[in-house]
């Protein structure tokens, strides 16, 4: 097992908030998964000094609750507030979208090719981790062109829930590959100043219809047979979800995560 290694583009306690995140929201770590605390104070060592604040940042954003004896479980998707969350992202990152192509930024561009990348050159094959870490990268990177980058912060908070809905359809409707693309499109358009075609692109990208349902529907079906969960077009992962999933995941950092999860 490893042990953890903090992003250099994040100060330790941020990095160790947005590795665990991204675990849960890939839903690589399933709902009702429990956390071993003295594992998570061992893996992430100096990155979480205070395991507790971490796990109450998380829990804010019902990622995870605490149980009897302070014991530690990744959270059902709440889908309550998903509405809230998805009809402010779409008109809020529509309006950046179209800020960013009036003017014609076209460091987005550039930076959304070096994750691209860096995404490719870490990983081989479907990896839920990466495609939700990539996916939050885009976003952060739209926001930070915009100089609005304290706004991201508070959209990444309370996009907690979406972002396992939308983990859940890439797996379910395999959108993996289609999500690079519309990445460069929107990127594109921005550096060639067409507005509307960004706009466009970026409202398909968020496009909401049915998430609330299928988030709901899943998390249903995780709490009643969790092997008959994710991943269904991939092949590989079909009986032991969390081993499977672990095993699949990418970066070393995620298979020593595995042993943070035990099921409940
Ligand atoms: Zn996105």
């Amino acid at each position: 097992m490893g042990q953890f290694e903090s992003d250099d583009a994040f100060e330790p306690a941020t990095a160790a908030y947005i590795h665990l995140r991204d675990l849960i929201v890939s839903v690589v770590l399933l709902p009702g998964d429990e956390l071993q605390r003295d594992a998570l104070e061992k893996f992430y060592g100096r990155a979480a000094p205070d395991v507790s604040s971490l796990v109450g940042k998380l829990a804010d954003q019902h990622l995870v609750r605490t149980g009897a004896a302070g014991r530690i479980f990744v959270a059902p998707i709440d889908t309550t507030p998903l509405n809230d969350s998805l009809h402010f992202r779409a008109e809020l990152e529509m309006e950046i979208v179209r800020c960013l192509a009036k003017r014609g930024a076209r460091t987005v561009l550039s930076d959304t090719e070096r994750l691209l990348a860096e995404d490719s050159a870490k990983h081989g094959g479907f990896d839920p981790v990466g495609s939700a870490a990539l996916d939050r990268g885009f976003h952060a990177t739209l926001f930070a062109a915009e100089s609005m980058s304290c706004v991201w912060d508070v959209v990444l908070a309370m996009s907690a829930n979406v972002d396992r809905a939308r983990s859940i359809r890439r797996a379910v409707q395999g959108v993996h590959q289609e999500e690079h693309c519309t990445y460069v499109e929107i990127a594109a358009t921005i550096a060639r100043q067409d507005s509307n075609t960004a706009r466009r692109w970026m409202r398909e990208h968020l496009r909401s219809d049915g998430l609330a349902e299928l988030a709901e529907a899943t998390n249903h079906q995780v709490m009643v047979k969790r092997q008959t969960f994710l991943y269904p077009r991939n092949r590989s992962i079909k009986s032991d979800i969390p081993t499977q999933a672990f095993r699949l995941g990418i970066s070393s950092g995620c298979q020593a995560v595995s042993t943070l999860s035990k099921k409940s």
